[in-house]
């Protein structure tokens, strides 16, 4: 097992070392798999600004709250301690959560939905089908949204037909 590693290092490694390999599942992006040789896919980003608040252990009473009214920047508010079991530690976390822009090179985290990366997709997708011994999955492979029970529901279908 390597980690912190990309699939494209692992093979380059791997082809050194002589390991080979049945089957592999990616889940990384599809669009970097195949080198971006049709395009980049776009995604909506996002960016998170941290704080400790010292005074308070209890800054909004729940894990997450939401705030869709246009005049504020952020679309919503993390505070960890409400995810965790151990509430005793002295004062809080927040996270809040600011739209970005996406540029190629910095995390994809939603697929755009539209027509221009669909239409993208599926010529990817074209490409991905011929490969015989890849299968691409997950959120990334899929390009799709997808929240965890959608995704462990994938996971254990996928896993019942192959
Ligand atoms: C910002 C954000 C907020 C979310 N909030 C919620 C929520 O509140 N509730 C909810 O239910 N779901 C939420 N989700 C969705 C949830 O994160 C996903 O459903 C879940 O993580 C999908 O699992 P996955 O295995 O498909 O993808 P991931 O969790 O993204 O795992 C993909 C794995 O592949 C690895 N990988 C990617 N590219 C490569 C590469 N080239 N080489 C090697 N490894 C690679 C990554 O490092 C990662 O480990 C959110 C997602 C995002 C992005």
């Amino acid at each position: 097992m390597r980690l912190e590693t990309s699939y494209a290092d692992f093979k380059e490694a791997a082809a050194k070392e002589g390991v080979s390999w049945d089957k592999v599942l990616y889940t990384g992006a599809m669009d970097e798999y195949f080198d971006y040789k049709l395009g980049h896919l776009e995604y909506r980003s996002l960016r998170f600004e941290t704080e400790y608040i010292e005074d308070t252990d209890n800054y909004q009473g729940n894990a997450v709250v939401n705030y869709t009214e246009g005049e504020i920047p952020y679309t919503r508010i993390i505070e960890h301690r409400h995810f965790a079991f151990n509430k005793t530690a002295k004062g809080t976390v927040i996270t809040r959560e600011y739209p970005a822009e996406w540029k190629p090179g910095t995390e994809p985290y939603y697929p755009m939905g539209d027509e221009k990366n669909l239409a993208l997709f599926a010529k990817y997708k074209e490409l991905a089908d011929k490969e015989t011994d890849v299968f691409f999955g997950g959120r990334l492979g899929l390009y799709k949204y997808l929240d965890m029970d959608k995704i462990i529901k994938e996971a254990l279908e996928f896993s019942k037909q192959h």
